[in-house]
């Protein structure tokens, strides 16, 4: 018997919004797909007529096309991959260079838990496709052998990110970032049969860059933006109060464990074990794989959802922490300034002190 599901990336959830009744404040809401999640809006604009939800829902379809997807022959991911092997790489533009790097620290700072190279062991598992119910039939996990020969061609030293000014970020630890200049570019030389896949943070990259369309649009006053499990929460409601936003029981995907009330310019991210996966033979297969083994993490985690005011990092940290499990999440989040809140298979939830303020578990009053 095999089960699969998948809840469209959708970790944390839903707001709970009041009905907008301020004099010339409208309220849109959408409800789309783009990046294979749900794309979920609500913005507060004092015009009438905006295109506020069409725009932000192109700027997120633009940037998996042009630059993040691994399937689209199309985007930057794509053409990096297509030249692996080839000893003078491919050029790659300024911001996914910054992402790119960022990327690398921090997995280097998660002791390589977070590890973009890992596109050969993504594919293999081809999780998206099964989870998805793409693929039918009996589910296998890969043979040891194949998994072995997908893992070596995996890690840091199979990437190198050259900046335009001729230096190599590979292989000079933490320090990356020292010689970067934003003004420049880069080009990633990928080692053959390497492959790049950003899906742990694509949805954070494209929260930075909506929050960008937002602050350069003064009509728009607040807004609440779900991409999947990563949400962005923006400016202020007419009729005051904090964004709500639930997190998910990883227990019960149709329950919720706590409300976080938040102010504006949060970047909220869940990784669990139970938005992508497939069960055979009562074992269940999740789409978050540690790259010391190639195999699905266990880490006593079932999720953690992760505060930054940076989608990137919020993206990326819930991935790594996932994989890390609570100690050492915990240690990872604090690092990056972030807030991080894990519900682990056990049901305990622990989280970072400043979470706290923030948090309302389930049948407790929530703050106003
Ligand atoms: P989602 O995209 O479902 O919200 P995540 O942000 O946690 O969840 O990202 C999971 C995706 O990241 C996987 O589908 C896969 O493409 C990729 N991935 C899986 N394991 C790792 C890893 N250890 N490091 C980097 N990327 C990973
Ligand atoms: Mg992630």
């Amino acid at each position: 018997m095999k089960k699969f599901f998948c809840v469209s990336g959708a970790a944390v959830l839903f707001w709970l919004l009041g009905g907008c009744s301020f004099e010339k404040t409208q309220q849109v809401q959408s409800v789309d797909t783009a990046m294979g999640t749900v794309v979920q809006q609500s913005i507060y604009t004092r015009e009438a007529d905006s295109g506020a939800a069409r725009d932000i829902l192109e700027l997120t379809k633009s940037l998996e096309q042009e630059m993040l997807s691994r399937r689209l022959d199309s985007s930057q991911v794509y053409a990096v991959n297509a030249g692996a092997g080839k000893p003078e790489g491919t050029e790659v533009s300024e911001e996914l260079a910054q992402i790119l790097r960022t990327c690398i620290r921090i997995g280097e700072d998660s002791g390589g838990a977070l590890d973009i190279t890992l596109g050969p062991v993504v594919q293999l598992w081809d999780m998206d496709a099964w989870a998805a119910g793409e693929r039918t039939g009996e589910f296998q996990p890969p043979g040891e052998e194949a998994l072995t020969e997908a893992l070596g061609l995996c890690g840091r030293d199979k990437m190198q990110l050259w900046e335009d000014s001729g230096e190599s970020s590979q292989g000079n630890g933490g320090e990356a970032e020292d010689h970067v200049d934003a003004s420049v570019g880069g080009r990633v030389i990928l080692s053959a049969g390497a492959c790049l896949d950003l899906g742990a943070v694509g949805k954070g990259v494209a929260l930075d860059r909506i929050l960008v369309y937002l602050e350069e649009h003064k009509e728009i006053l607040g807004a609440v933006i779900s991409l999947g499990g990563s949400i962005l929460t923006y400016g202020e409601k007419p009729e005051g109060g904090g964004w709500r936003v639930a997190v998910m029981d990883p227990f019960d995907t149709s329950a919720y464990v706590g409300i976080l009330t938040l102010d504006g310019g949060w970047c909220v991210s869940t990784s669990g074990d139970y938005q992508r996966f497939v069960e055979a033979e009562g074992v269940r297969y999740h789409h978050i794989y540690d790259p010391s083994s190639g195999y699905p993490a266990q880490s006593g985690v079932a999720g953690v959802t992760i505060l930054s005011h940076s989608g990137l990092e919020s993206d990326a940290l819930s991935t790594a922490c996932f994989i890390l499990g609570v100690e050492a999440g915990l240690e990872l989040a604090e690092r990056y300034g972030a807030e991080a809140l894990f519900v682990e298979k056990d049901g305990r939830v622990t989280m970072t002190a400043g979470m706290e303020q923030y948090w309302s578990p389930v049948g407790e009053r929530i703050p106003e």
